[in-house]
This record gives C-alpha cells, structure tokens and sequence, in this order.
C-alpha cells in the first residue's frame, strides 16, 4: 500500500454549498464528519466500500451508523425491494407483505408474540415508552445515564438547544451496571415508574463501551417485574449483530419489548417494536403512525434481509470479523508503540487510544480516512457481512501508516 492520502476537494466545496441552504451544512449524527477532515459526501457505495465525490474509495467501517448489515446494494434485499415497489410503495392500504414481516419477526425473536412498525429507531422507543405507560397506569421512565435512545424530548438532556426541562420531568436516569440505585429509584418511586430503557450494554459515545455484569440483568428483571414496571430493549443499534433472536438472548434475560432500527432492513427505511403477548392490547389501544408507515417495499427488504441473516448465522460471523480486526489494530497499535483499546461486542467496537490526549486519538483516526477506512473518533463501528479479509490486510496497513503518521 503507497503511503498517499486522499484528496477531498469536492466534498469541501460541496460542503460550503451545503452550509448557504442547510443549517450547518450536515445537520444531526452526521454532522460529526465535520469535525473530522475527510470526506463528507458519498458518489456511489457497493458491499463493503463507498466511494466520495472525489471518486476515493473507502472500507467503511461505519455501514452507514449501522444498517448496512450484509453490505450495500445487496442482490436479494434490492430485489425483494424493487418488485416490491413495482406492485405499490405506500398505497391506501396495508400490504400484506407486513402482516408476513410481523411473522417473521414472531417467529425469529424469543419474546416476540407481536410486531409494530415505524420508519426510525425513536419511532420504537417512543412508541414502546407509551405502551408501558398505557399497560401499567404509571408515568415515570428509568434511563441509563448517556443512554441514547432517539432526539424525541423526553431522549435529551434538558439543557439541549430547543428541549424545556419539563420534558424530563418523569424521566429518572441511573448508572449503566448500577442495580443498587436502581433498586433504590424503584423503592422510593416504584408505583408511578411505568417502564425501564436500555441498550442490552452500554454504547455511550467518546467512551469505552461497557458489558453488563453477571446478573445484571436477571437481577434488574425481576426487579422490575416485582415493581411492575415494563423492561424494554433498546436493540436499535446492536439488533441482528449480536443475536438474531434478539441480543437480550446472548445475556441470557427477557424484556417485555425490543426496539428495532437500524439493521433491519439493510438500510431501507424501517423500524419495529415487538413485545410479549401481555402489553397486546395496551399496543393496539396506543395511537401511533406515520404517513410512510406503511410503505411495503422495506418491509419486502426487512424480510429479505433477516432470511439472509438466518441463512449465514450472521452474528456469529460478524463477531468472528470484528475480533480478527481487533486483534489487527490493537497488534498494529503495540508495535508502532501505541495502546488501543476495542470495547464493546467485536460485531460493533469502539476504539480509543489510551494514554494520549482525544485530540491525538481523533488525529489517528483522520489519518485512517485519508488512507481510506471510514472510521469515526467518537462513535462505536460496526461490521457487514461484506467485510473481506482482504479488508482486513487493507484496514490494518492503513492503520499501520496512520500510527507513521501521527
Ligand atoms: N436507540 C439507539 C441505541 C440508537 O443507537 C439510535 C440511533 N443511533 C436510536 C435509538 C434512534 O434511532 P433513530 O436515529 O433511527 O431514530
């Protein structure tokens, strides 16, 4: 591999016409490609790579926050999407094709008796949070600190831009792993808190990402169950890459709910809830829709999507890709003198150099893309199925430059 690095003119100048019609130029998660100095649009992408306007091509370590599961433009899932949308995309009536989708998802994931759908991830948190409010009578919602969930208000810190602190005002928040304050919020608080929200470990961004404890959850379960209050899974971002039958079943507990997004339907728009057959009628009392709601050609790619899935055991393979690659980076780290530490699930790892400054971490990171592996400083990655190990050799001499470099 030449030790040259990309040139990103046309995402410059693009990005400076961005900033006279868009606020901020790029607006919500990826405006973070601002901060960093490559590239900030994509010309085309296919399996496992995108390409930018300047027609440099990336290994993209990010699948686009985490869709992209099987790798772009995937012959089946496009397939399934494109005859679907010969047939009708959001008509005046439901397809049958989501009464199929909610099958499958009944079928694959061990707790689900019923599905819903909506387009994004907070379209599942918040419809979740409601169900459980429904079901139980009670208001209050336990988050984990930091633990992200979607930009509805009652998501965000109330001192964000445009959010009034009463948002947060029946939400209650504890330390990931922490059960003794939790079981404290539930003593003192425990008849008006409808639900408890979280990601099946903790993904916090600009931080180690960090493993539940043993029993964590077992405990927290029967915690909650003993208070009445709701357990709903955030599988957003790690569903389908750690567990087909849903990630709570890797660390052996049951929610009531999980909320899909993201991988679900490989990048066509689509999020689910599903739940246990007790919340039923609560979820069809609650009102909660969308005008593309009930477009069919995601749902056809959502099926495609998790038969490939279920064909290849994908989560295993993906987590198999990610340890190879950590062992790659955190080797490659050592020998040029550096220590770097991979935490989280390997099917979706956060790095962070320890022991020097942020700034030189994110530096290392830059210097990864300009040799073109798409990674981001603050943000956990993910794996595809269309990762190769000839990626992995490529990954690991551009980071072995970028160390050179720094
Ligand atoms: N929950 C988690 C854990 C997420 O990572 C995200 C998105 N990053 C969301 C919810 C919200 O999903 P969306 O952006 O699709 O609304």
């Amino acid at each position: 591999m030449k030790n040259t690095t990309y040139e990103v003119a046309k995402s410059d100048e693009y990005l400076d016409k961005a900033k006279k019609v868009i606020p901020g130029g790029i607006f919500g998660h990826y405006k973070y490609a601002i901060r960093q100095t490559g590239p900030k649009f994509f010309s085309r992408s296919e399996g496992a790579y995108f390409w930018d306007i300047d027609d440099n091509r990336y290994v993209d370590l990010m699948c686009g926050y985490g869709p992209s599961i099987l790798g772009y433009n995937h012959p089946e899932v496009e397939e399934a999407f494109n005859s679907s949308s010969k047939q009708g995309n959001t008509v005046s009536l439901a397809s049958p094709v989501m009464v199929d989708l909610a099958t499958k998802l009944v079928d694959l994931v061990d707790i689900a008796d019923w599905a819903l759908f909506g387009k994004n991830g907070g379209d599942a948190t918040s419809l979740a949070v409601m169900i459980a409010r429904e079901f139980t009578g009670k208001k209050k919602i336990i988050k984990i600190d930091d633990g992200y969930h979607g930009v509805a208000p009652w998501m965000q810190d109330k001192n964000r831009p445009g959010i009034l602190s009463s948002d947060n005002d029946h939400v209650l928040k504890v330390k990931w792993n922490d059960i003794s304050s939790l079981e404290e919020l539930l003593v003192k608080d425990g008849h008006d808190i409808a639900c408890f929200i979280s990601s099946p470990y903790d993904h916090p961004v600009s931080r180690d990402n960090s493993m539940p404890r043993p029993e964590y959850w077992k405990k927290l379960t029967s915690l909650c169950k003993q208070y009445q209050v709701v357990t709903i899974v955030d599988d957003v971002r790690a569903g389908f890459r750690i567990n087909l039958r849903g990630s709570n079943v890797h660390f052996g507990f049951d929610p009531d709910m999980i909320c899909f997004g993201k991988a679900i339907a490989n990048g066509h728009p689509l999020a689910a809830l599903v739940g246990i057959d007790d919340l039923k009628q609560s979820a069809e009392r609650v009102y909660f829709t969308g005008t593309q709601f009930f477009s069919a050609p995601p749902m056809a790619a959502a099926i495609a999507t998790l038969d490939e899935l279920q064909k290849v055991d994908a989560p295993e393979k993906l987590i198999q890709y990610g340890e190879k690659l950590n062992k790659r980076l955190v080797d490659v780290a050592e020998n040029k003198g550096f220590k770097l530490i991979a935490s989280g699930m390997p099917s979706m790892p956060y790095y962070r150099l320890d022991g020097v400054s942020f700034e030189t971490h994110i530096k290392w990171i830059d210097e990864c893309v300009k040799r073109g592996v798409y990674m981001l400083s603050y943000h956990n990655h993910f794996i595809s199925l269309a990762h190769s190990e000839e990626d992995l050799e490529f990954i690991e001499a551009a980071a072995k430059q970028a160390f050179e470099a720094l």
